[in-house]
């Protein structure tokens, strides 16, 4: 997850980040703080990229290419969360222009009143009164100087815990957006998103990618016997194993309904047949508690597995094909098994 950093630190990640806007030809507004916050902090290597490259061929961000890099590297957001965090983004910049704009007008009271009595004070001191109702006076301008920033750092300091709070919840609302809510998985978007970066980097050799496409046998039954909510318990419990046996740069995905996927980028077939079948004897002796019923524990769940290993040049989608037909096999065999995909036979020599 991102936007971990402490409050000391983001607020250091907000002041270069407005440092930042204000270079720029575009308005200081919630799309263009959430790509600059981005890249001051190194969160998004690939945004950092494209704007590094703009700024290099373009010049400053204005607001059509600052809007076409957020859309672009940050819009998974759902549109109602990124809204709400842009309103309240733009009050609190609103606020602290506002204390800023009053400490500057503060300020240029107190430069005029020092320049008022600069006379006075220069004169020789043979007449007391002016000079003493002139250091009142210094005196009183700076008082309501050092309120008015007093007053700005307040703010500052509220305007830096909504910052925030607010990262927390575009934080919040990117992983809901990302991981599925009843396993814990990535979601479908996630799974399309990883499969779409491994291959871009798959170098296809003796050790992967590999892909997993896994589904629960005799699911409609499990339903039917015991109901959806023990259904969606063991669907969460798949989820579990899943998630406590596939780790670092593999991916589990919920890819929908009952069925699961795994991606191993680095897994030669070997390895990735062995992690299915341990998978699969995990899932197979597992037992699922029905709620509100102490004794029932309900085993004999299973799944079947289709493996594939990569074959350099193929789409996504074909390498997904081919493990779900591996999948389909299993399932026909007799369910509860893994099944490694066949790769093409090479030409027959005459
Ligand atoms: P097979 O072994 O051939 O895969 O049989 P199956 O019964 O698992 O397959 P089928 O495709 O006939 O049925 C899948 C069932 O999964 C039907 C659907 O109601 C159920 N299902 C899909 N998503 C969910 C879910 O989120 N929760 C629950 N409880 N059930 C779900
Ligand atoms: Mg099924
Ligand atoms: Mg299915």
């Amino acid at each position: 997850m991102k936007y971990r950093h402490s409050s000391a630190q983001s607020a250091d990640y907000l002041r270069l980040a407005l440092k930042q806007m204000t270079k720029q030809k575009a308005g200081l507004h919630p799309a263009s703080y959430a790509i600059w916050y981005e890249y001051v902090a190194n969160l998004n290597p690939a945004l950092q990229a494209a704007i590094d490259t703009h700024l290099g061929d373009e010049g400053p961000l204005d607001d059509e290419a600052t809007y076409a890099l957020y859309d672009r590297y940050l819009a998974e957001l759902d549109s109602k969360t990124a809204l709400r965090i842009g309103d309240s983004v733009s009050q609190i910049v609103g606020q602290v222009s506002d204390s800023a704009a009053e400490a500057v007008d503060q300020a240029s009271r107190y430069g005029s009143s020092l320049e008022r009595w600069t006379d006075t004070l220069l004169r020789p001191v043979d007449s007391p009164g002016p000079l003493a109702a002139g250091v009142e006076d210094i005196l009183r301008g700076t008082r309501e100087m050092q309120g008015a920033i007093s007053r700005l750092q307040e703010q500052l300091a509220e305007s830096t815990r909504e910052a925030q709070q607010l990262r927390q919840e575009v934080a919040r609302a990117r992983e809901e957006a990302l991981i599925d809510a009843l396993t814990g998985l990535a979601n479908r978007k996630s799974f399309d998103l990883a499969l779409a970066a491994c291959l871009a980097e798959a170098q296809p050799d003796l050790s992967g990618p590999c892909l997993l496409m896994i589904d629960l046998d005799n699911f409609k039954r499990i339903n039917d016997a015991h109901g959806h909510v023990f259904g969606d318990r063991v669907l969460a419990k798949v989820g579990q194993i899943l998630r406590a046996n596939v780790k670092g740069k593999d991916t589990a995905a919920r890819y929908g309904g009952e069925e699961f996927a795994v991606i191993l980028p680095t897994t030669p077939r070997g390895g990735a047949i062995g992690l299915a079948e341990a998978l699969r004897a995990l899932v197979f002796s597992s037992r699922v508690r029905r709620s509100g019923d102490k004794e029932a524990l309900i085993g004999n769940m299973s799944v079947s597995i289709g493996v594939a290993d990569y074959l350099g040049g193929e789409s996504a989608s074909e390498f997904v094909a081919r493990a779900d037909r591996a999948l389909y096999t299993a399932k026909m065999q007799g369910r509860n098994r893994v099944i490694l995909a066949p790769r093409p036979q090479p030409e027959a020599s005459r």
